[in-house]
């Protein structure tokens, strides 16, 4: 006899962990499968990490202004091996919590990994036993996607950067994105020669273009060494270890490590989606309606799976969409269209809304705000690193179309704007906001006149 559940959840990541744990919740007789550990890419491969991470590397630059207040000490030290111990047993810990808030919502977890065998059941590949599921949820995430270069299997991924033994002099990364300038940054400050090679004219395509022109800007001037137009085309093993790199140009380098942060791509490898007739969407995710159901009625998926928006938040609120509709009567849509975001690269970036370009093909007439100038914690020093507040509206309407942050706490800020803007707010709000001083967020209710305006999407004034 099989035993037969409610819902089986596959992968017990972000989304999967909230949606098995509210339907137990709602009465649901849940089990979730897991075939690595509890937490998903977020918590042991990804963000949590990466920004311990990068509050590690952050550290010279706040010794560095330490001084210009007055404060001496002797040259600090960095130990690689220390930071990967506590960053390890920080993990230890969440994975654990984890494991409890599953366990007191009496979902069963079950180490295996899970095939789909059809609607209704799903087998464990390593104790061979077949499940039987009212519904299945799939919740397998991503996985790092590596371009086919002679020899890419000498690089890395995120997945490996966060266990390397021991940190590399020199370091390239490929890729422009999220992760490639996130991982840069935290190489860069913690002491690693770090290039950044991006294929395209400029990195963090798809971000505001002010924002971009800073962050590349300002990583150069922390000595990342962004080179945009960039292919690799080759990796060799070096005799001493390196890795001698090729690019497209003809330049060839050595490098102790190569990292590919060239996107992620859904991960379906081996779970038997075939067998339920579920569909995949033309980018290989699967296909899912607002519900989060797949063409199979009674298979669901939610996460980087679904390739909607690949942040562990939007995993979540899908994951508790689909229990609050399923096993608690209560229809609940999730709104993918205004989804604050934070980059941890140094500078960071806190960004909502629009960009210029974007509101400028959308809208007729738009208003752009835009302020520069130097934090606080940096004007006794001769630091020469500043902030940047952006702010677009449309200017018929008023109404707030986007907002976008570069600079210290620009990811906690970016939070706190997001509600008033998810709200509509108009620029008349954020004026009608008094100003807490002195701050770097006051910037944002304190713009007077537009810097310049967007006319059919043209610069006008
Ligand atoms: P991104 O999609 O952000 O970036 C991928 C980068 O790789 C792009 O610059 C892309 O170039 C480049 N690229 C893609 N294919 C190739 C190729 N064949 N050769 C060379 N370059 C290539 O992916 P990431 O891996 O950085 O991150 C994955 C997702 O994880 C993000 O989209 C984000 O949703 C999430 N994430 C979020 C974080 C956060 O919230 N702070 C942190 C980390 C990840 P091009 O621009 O030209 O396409």
């Amino acid at each position: 006899m099989s035993r037969k559940y409610d819902l089986v959840v596959i992968g017990a990541g972000s989304g999967g962990v909230r949606a098995a744990r509210m339907a137990a919740t709602y009465g649901a007789k849940v089990a979730i499968l897991e075939e690595y550990r509890l937490g998903g890419t977020c918590v042991i491969r990804g963000c949590v990490p990466k920004k311990l991470f990068v509050l590690a590397s952050r550290y010279p630059e706040t010794f560095d202004v330490a001084k210009s207040f007055g404060w001496t000490f002797g040259e600090p030290e960095f130990n690689w091996e220390t930071l990967l111990a506590n960053k390890d047993q920080e993990i230890d810990r969440l994975e654990g919590i984890y494991g409890n808030i599953l366990g007191n919502a009496n979902v069963e977890v079950i180490r295996d990994r899970g095939e789909i065998t059809g609607p209704n059941s799903v087998k464990l590949v390593k104790a061979g036993e077949e499940l039987q599921a009212e519904r299945i949820l799939v919740a397998t995430g991503g996985t790092p996607f590596v371009p086919e270069i002679e020899g890419a299997e000498l690089g890395i991924s995120s997945n490996e950067a966060f266990h390397l033994e021991k940190l590399p002099a020199r370091v390239l990364v490929n890729g422009g994105g999220y992760i490639a300038v996130e991982f840069a940054g935290i190489f860069a400050g913690l002491g690693v020669e770090t290039t950044l090679a991006y294929r395209g004219d400029q990195i963090l395509r798809g971000f505001d273009d002010t924002v971009r022109d800073m962050v590349a800007e300002q990583m150069r001037a922390r000595g990342v060494d962004i080179r945009v137009k960039t292919d690799i085309s080759k990796l060799e093993k070096a005799a001493n270890g390196n890795i001698t790199t090729s690019f497209a140009n003809g330049d060839v380098e050595e490098y102790g490590q190569v990292m590919f942060a060239t996107g992620r791509k859904p991960y379906l490898q081996g779970l038997g989606l075939e067998t339920a007739d579920v569909e995949l969407t033309a980018r290989g995710a699967i296909k899912v309606d607002a519900h989060s159901q797949t063409t199979c009625p009674s298979i669901y998926a939610v996460g980087d799976v679904t390739d909607r928006a690949a942040l562990t938040p939007v995993a979540i609120r899908e994951g508790a969409a689909f229990a609050e509709t399923v096993y608690n009567n209560n229809d609940t849509v999730v709104d993918h269209s205004l989804i604050p975001t934070a980059v941890f690269s140094e500078p960071e970036i806190g960004t909502v809304g629009m960009s210029e370009a974007e509101a400028g093909a959308r809208y007729e007439n738009v208003n752009v705000y835009v302020s520069t100038f130097r934090p606080m914690q940096n004007t006794l020093s001769t630091r020469p690193e500043k902030m940047l507040f952006k702010l677009i509206t449309d200017g018929d309407s008023d109404k707030v179309l986007g907002v976008h942050i570069v600079g210290p706490s620009a990811g906690e800020m970016i939070q706190m704007v997001g509600i008033a803007v998810s709200m509509g707010a108009t620029k008349a709000d954020l004026d009608r906001t008094i100003a807490v001083h002195p701050t770097a967020a006051e910037e944002l209710v304190t713009l007077k006149a537009p810097s310049y305006q967007l006319k059919e999407g043209e610069r006008v004034a």
